[in-house]
């Protein structure tokens, strides 16, 4: 069910849900189920936008710490919203950064909807105040040098720390985590220093913790504040105090995830779904689902359906695409059809993606090119002993000339069907937000495509960014997709050797080796 009242008079149910610290995969598996069923989402900035890519593409989705532009919400507000929505009957995620309990006023919200009476669920979440230094390879507690942890908000004035209170903080023993004030933080040294903590105490600092923005200054306690003049750091961020933070103790697991700290946009249509983005992400990559091209119906049926009825007139189905092939086969068998209709023709695949899809309608095709590219088609073709057979082109709206006008060149009397149309889709605004934020950053490390009209599209969604678009190094799933990206003026091109998922894995993991090295 959407925004609208369900009309049953029954509140709904409201899930405050911890989003985890940044990392995507650290939310838990409750709390991604919650928001597979969510009516509406409501999130603040610490909470990874591709998370809500799990909601359902009509629950609403609240952006309640927009920090860009528009002016935060009041937890006020926040709160009305919750109990609004819920008194709709509608099932609401409140999606906050790290745990709803660690310093996220989530205390609050619970208690307003105790105190209307709307059924709530809590779902915890994995906090910044474990997992940064985690992912910065520091262990918050260690049994020989550090029993006790102490979490800490920057919200008072150290000033006002008495010695009882410093005589705890300085516990040779104990690990402090400071959550909220890089400034405070200053403060806070002078003041623990003044109280005889030893300078030489390590301390790590870490902004946007187990996200590919992670950054990091370390020191100690007597060195941090002139570091972080020299090189200041913006929030999120949050310290870590004790010997856990020092390099004795220091693990570096991240240094064996080879694609760590790079963030890649997928423009694929698949979405969260893809199987590339999965290795991407196990090597250690923040990976961007932008489905830069949104495949429809064609507007009217007769072009196929005309194919459809004379099949037995051509000697070759040329499939271009794996969307080729499902939309031909679903119009097959909504005509009443299946493929022994297709029994006196041969098929032909143009890669392995589209050899698949064939595969999984039980067709094993008869020819393929040895590269997966325009050419390469009209070279397979031109080897062929029968050189006027008519062939049908199954493809979708935005294919080039090259292959029909080539095949016509050799003979060929040549019918193309467009199966699907392919559009710019509309994005949502977090997603829009999000890689726009990115393109003003600068903080896109790779862009994919896999096709020409998946470049043409996301230039088009960002026409103001164009530029940086193209300064961005981007991969090209083949010849036809780089000759495109190329023209338009993109700096570097990258195209696997092959267009497989194993081929553009290897590439992405090559060119980052090369680069860092
Ligand atoms: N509920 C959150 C904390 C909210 S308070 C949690 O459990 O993590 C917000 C503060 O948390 C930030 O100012 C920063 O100090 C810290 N923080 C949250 N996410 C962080 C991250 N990814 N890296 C570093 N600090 C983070």
């Amino acid at each position: 069910m959407n925004q609208n009242n369900r009309g049953t008079g029954a509140p709904g149910h409201v899930y405050l849900v911890g989003a985890g610290p940044g990392d995507p995969g650290l939310i838990t598996v409750r709390g991604k189920q919650v928001l597979q069923k969510a009516d509406v989402v409501l999130y603040d900035h610490l909470a990874n936008p591709e998370l809500l890519a799990f909601a359902p593409g009509k629950a609403e989705r609240i952006d309640v710490g927009k920090e860009r532009g528009h002016p935060k919400l009041s937890q006020h507000e926040i709160e009305n919203i919750l109990l609004e929505r819920a008194s709709r009957g509608l099932t609401v995620v409140r999606l906050k950064g790290g745990d709803p309990f660690v310093f996220g006023r989530g205390g609050e919200e619970g208690m307003t909807l105790q105190n209307a009476g709307i059924p709530f669920t809590v779902i915890p979440g994995v906090t910044s105040v474990t997992a940064a230094p985690a992912y910065a390879g520091i262990p918050v507690s260690h049994r020989d040098t550090n029993s006790r942890i102490v979490i800490m908000t920057g919200h008072d004035d150290p000033d006002s720390l008495d010695s009882l209170a410093l005589d705890s903080l300085t516990l040779p023993n104990q690990t402090l985590v400071i959550l909220m004030g890089v400034e405070y933080f200053r403060k806070l040294a002078r003041k623990l220093l003044s109280h005889k903590m030893p300078p030489e105490t390590p301390v790590m600092m870490i902004r946007w913790g187990t996200t590919a923005s992670q950054e990091t200054r370390e020191g100690t306690l007597g060195t941090m504040e002139e570091i972080l003049s020299r090189q200041p750091i913006r929030p999120p961020a949050l310290v870590v105090v004790g010997k856990v933070a020092g390099n004795e103790y220091r693990l570096n697991w991240q240094d064996n995830l080879p694609l760590f700290r790079k963030r890649i946009l997928l423009t694929r249509e698949t979405g969260t779904q893809d199987s590339l983005s999965e290795a991407l992400t196990s090597e250690g990559a923040e990976v961007i689902h932008c489905p830069a091209i949104e495949i429809g119906l064609p507007e009217s049926y007769s072009e196929i359906d005309r194919a459809l009825e004379s099949l037995h007139e051509y000697g070759w189905i040329l499939f271009l695409s794996p969307n080729g092939v499902r939309y031909f086969m679903r119009r097959l068998s909504d005509t009443g059809k299946d493929i022994r209709t297709l029994s006196s023709n041969r098929i032909f695949a143009m890669g392995p993606a589209t050899h698949r899809a064939l595969s999984e309608f039980g067709i094993n095709p008869d020819g393929e090119p040895l590269e997966s590219h325009g050419n390469g088609v009209l070279e397979f073709f031109r080897s062929q002993p029968v050189q006027n057979e008519p062939v049908l082109l199954i493809r979708g709206d935005r294919g080039d000339r090259l292959i029909p006008d080539g095949l016509r060149e050799m003979g060929r009397v040549v019918t193309t069907v467009r199966c699907y149309v392919n559009r710019v889709p509309t994005l949502p605004d977090y997603l829009r937000d999000r890689i726009t934020m990115h393109l003003e950053e600068k903080s896109l490390d790779l862009l994919v495509f896999y096709s020409p009209s998946a470049f043409e599209n996301l230039m088009s969604l960002f026409p103001e960014r164009a530029d940086d678009i193209r300064r961005i190094p981007s991969l090209a799933i083949g010849p036809t997709t780089q000759a495109a990206l190329r023209k338009d003026g993109v700096l570097t091109v990258l195209v696997p050797k092959e267009p497989t998922e194993k081929a553009v894995e290897k590439m992405i993991l090559d060119y980052f080796h090369e680069s860092d090295c």
